[in-house]
């Protein structure tokens, strides 16, 4: 029986979630469409299988099928991102760092990494996270002016507190991490260098980030945000930590792996290999520098300036004097969605900031080039001059539909 015929409830809320990702601007920066096909292996009987352990030492028979899937995935995702080894079962991004530090270091062994009001993740080591409380967790900033990573400070910061992993990698910094910089200083007091490329991976894949494979000991991702694969987490290493990280994972941290969700990021894995994949992640990049243009031409602030990647911030209490948190819920009135967001040094609370984060991974999937992305910034510009007027909303909320009728969700 079909899920409308036995569940109608949450098959009509599956329904209108389509719906709503087929008739909205998605601008969340960590979001994206995963294709048909990795959501047909999700959906699969993969799901139904136990597969304790790694290919050729499970604890359960009946292997023949997952083992295959489990080995694809892996070649897959250490052919695409010149990896030595790669463990493709963490459940998500923040259980494969769980990993990797428990892999690496010991309770209470100092981390440095960026701070979360910086563009940094809650798993680099802030308070209300595992990562703030198990270790002893400092934090390195942007700088004030520049806005931009800052590595005489870096140093400085690392030569003080003297840490066993340096992370870098974050959620909300719109510029270009050069990782050689970061694993110069990891060298210099001896510690690891984890790069955590969640965000960008996709990016990374297809070669239009700077590659933290060669400088990192430890690279530690989704695979759902720029690389457009199911939710999930994975984890690249050098060869001499493999048996380390495969253990962190599993016995010590999980159970049985999802192998409906490993074959979707095999399946993922190759979608990235191709060139069209290529240039999709060009056509991000290209998306949010014009999206950043546009906001320049009409006087808003970016922080750090602009765009590197697929995301962009806008200081908007700079700009237009209004909070994240307002300017955010008038924008999803306008059928246009994005998260309020912290900006560098931000005087306001986290629960309302200063800005706005905007990606462009979502909106590309959909084949939405350089002119949307035009229009996309004229409607937020329209929307948050309208902050209070219902039926202009209403109308720019139309007009966003009538776009998005312009790019399907899937073509296969
Ligand atoms: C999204 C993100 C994560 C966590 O991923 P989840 O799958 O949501 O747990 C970890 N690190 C960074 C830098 C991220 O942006």
């Amino acid at each position: 029986m079909t899920l409308d015929e036995t569940d109608p409830e949450v098959h009509e809320l599956i329904q209108s979630e389509e719906r709503r990702q087929r008739d909205q601007v998605r601008l969340i920066a960590s979001e994206n469409y995963a294709s048909e096909a990795v959501r047909e292996a999700t959906g699969s009987v993969l799901t139904n299988k136990y597969s304790e352990g790694y290919p050729g030492k499970r604890y359960y028979r009946g292997q023949e099928n997952t083992d295959s899937v489990e080995n694809l995935a892996r070649d897959r995702a250490t052919e695409l991102f010149g990896a030595d080894h790669a463990n493709v079962q963490p459940y998500s991004g923040a259980i494969a760092n769980l990993a990797m530090y428990h892999a690496l270091i010991d309770v209470d062994d100092t981390i440095l990494g960026m701070g979360l009001p910086y563009g940094g993740h809650l798993t680099h080591g802030w308070g209300v996270n595992f990562s703030g409380q198990l270790y002893d967790a400092h934090h390195y900033a942007v700088d004030e002016e520049t806005e931009r990573l800052d590595f005489d400070d870096i140093r400085e910061k690392a030569k003080e507190v003297d840490p066993e992993i340096v992370m870098c990698g974050a959620s909300a910094y719109p510029r270009e991490i050069p990782f050689a910089k970061f694993a110069e200083i990891a060298e210099e007091v001896d510690a690891h260098l984890v790069a955590d490329i969640a965000h960008i991976s996709g990016l990374v894949a297809a070669g239009v980030h700077d590659d933290p494979v060669p400088h990192s000991d430890v690279v530690t991702t989704t695979t759902h945000k720029t690389l457009r694969g199911p939710r999930g987490g994975m984890i690249l290493c050098r060869d001499e930590l493999a048996s380390d990280i495969d253990r962190a994972v599993f016995p010590t941290l999980q159970g049985g792996p999802p192998m409906h969700a490993i074959a979707a990021r095999a399946v993922a894995f190759r979608e990235a290999d191709r060139p069209a994949f290529r240039e999709y992640a060009e056509q991000i990049v290209a998306n949010s520098r014009t999206l950043a243009d546009a906001f320049r031409s009409r006087d808003y602030r970016l922080v750090a300036g602009g765009s590197d990647n697929h995301l962009l911030l806008i200081d908007l209490m700079a700009s237009r004097d209004m909070g994240g948190k307002k300017a955010s819920g008038v924008l999803e009135q306008a059928g246009l969605v994005c998260n309020a967001n912290a900006i560098p040094y931000d005087p306001r609370s986290p629960m309302d900031p200063s800005g706005i984060r905007l990606g462009t991974a979502a909106v590309t999937t959909r084949g939405m080039e350089e002119d949307a992305m035009r229009q996309i910034a004229a409607w937020i510009d329209r929307a948050l001059d309208a902050a209070d007027d219902d039926d202009e909303l209403d109308s720019i909320r139309r007009e966003v539909r009538e776009l998005c009728r312009d790019y399907p969700l899937w073509t296969p």
